[in-house]
């Protein structure tokens, strides 16, 4: 996820509750739709209840923490059985797609499933303190009142732990007249069942893919078992929602986009990553390939961590993406870029 502008902070804002909504289980032929169709016939409900119910012995994401949140347990993500929110607003830092003229409607939740140890949002990710508790009806205000500021979408960053939450709040978003594409900004270490109840609802998939070895995964993010997991999400969101596709404005409307952040000495992992993309996934693909990379966190604890990448590495990257056929790359003002990196 990109923090990399000035953000705009808004308090959260209540609706009154009366959008009660009546759950049932899942039907397993169910055939994917947008959100509105669904709710309108019923299965979103289900799927609301359905990720509420996995809330009891929590398995949203690859963690499988096995806490009961809907007793106030956490797990790693440090999040209960209400989302916390850290701030919301119009973000003019994401992809021009995203953006737009009116900015993407980013909504920063607190807590994360992932934890890698450079993390830039660290303050909010790690911990039960930050941001304030939010319920369905809350978040849906929240994404009410983005669309009423003309953003563009709603950009939900480090959503993963809290897909039960904000299923939970489309009911009432919908009911109060949303209408714009969800994005799903997530760090890639997601769980199958998650993207099944997601599957239908959000229009925008943009996850990061950040390591391609178990062992970097296992060294940076305790995660080993990160890169199988995150190329698993990414062909399962390919198969719902295909390439990203822009409107007649050129702002995104559906689709993939995938970030890498480019990381010091590691463009090995770079090349392999892009290549899965360019065959696994399309050569059409949207890819950002990120290079601003600088240490935070606790990342000074590797000695490898401590630098930005260089001018060279990020060219060397662009030109292994262009190489394998992957000519939508996201277009960052790049002589400004490789001035501020190392030759
Ligand atoms: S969402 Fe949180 S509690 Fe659930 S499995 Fe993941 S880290 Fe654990």
């Amino acid at each position: 996820m990109d923090t990399g502008t000035v953000f705009v902070r808004y308090t959260v804002r209540r609706l009154p509750r009366n959008l009660l909504f009546n759950v049932a289980l899942r039907e397993p032929d169910e055939i994917p739709m947008d959100a509105k169709t669904l709710h309108t016939s019923g299965q979103l409900e289900r799927r609301v209840e359905s990720a509420r119910r996995l809330l009891g012995r929590c398995i949203l994401c690859p963690r499988r923490c096995r806490v009961n949140r809907l007793a106030g347990e956490t797990g790693l993500c440090a999040t209960g059985l209400r989302a916390r929110v850290a701030s919301y607003g119009p973000h003019f830092g994401e992809e021009q797609p995203l953006v737009g003229t009116h900015g993407s409607g980013t909504i920063f939740l607190a807590g994360c499933s992932l934890h890698c140890c450079f993390c830039q949002n660290d303050d909010i990710s790690r911990g039960s303190d930050a941001g304030q508790e939010v319920d369905a009806t809350d978040l849906a205000a929240i994404m009410l009142e983005l669309q009423a500021m003309g953003c563009h979408n709603i950009n939900l960053v480090t959503p993963s732990h809290v897909v039960a939450q904000i299923l939970a709040a489309l009911p009432p978003a919908i009911e109060g007249g949303l209408d714009l594409p969800l994005v799903y900004n997530c760090s890639g270490y997601e769980s199958t069942v998650a993207l099944t109840l997601l599957d239908g609802i959000i229009d925008i998939y943009m996850p990061d893919f950040k390591f391609w070895r178990p062992e970097t995964a296992a060294r940076y993010a305790n995660a080993p078992d990160y890169p199988e997991r995150a190329r698993e999400a990414l062909v399962r969101m390919h198969r719902q929602v295909g390439d990203l596709a822009l409107d007649s404005n050129g702002y995104a409307r559906s689709g993939l986009l995938i970030r890498h952040l480019l990381m010091p000495d590691m463009i090995a992992e770079t090349e392999q990553i892009l290549h899965f993309i360019a065959t696994r996934l399309s050569a059409h693909t949207y890819v950002n390939i990120m290079g601003q990379y600088h240490p935070c966190a606790s990342a000074n604890q590797f000695e490898e961590l401590r630098r930005t990448i260089t001018g060279a590495e990020y060219r060397q990257a662009l030109e292994a993406a262009r190489a394998m056929g992957l000519t939508r790359l996201d277009q960052p003002d790049l002589s400004r870029l490789l001035r501020r990196l190392q030759r």
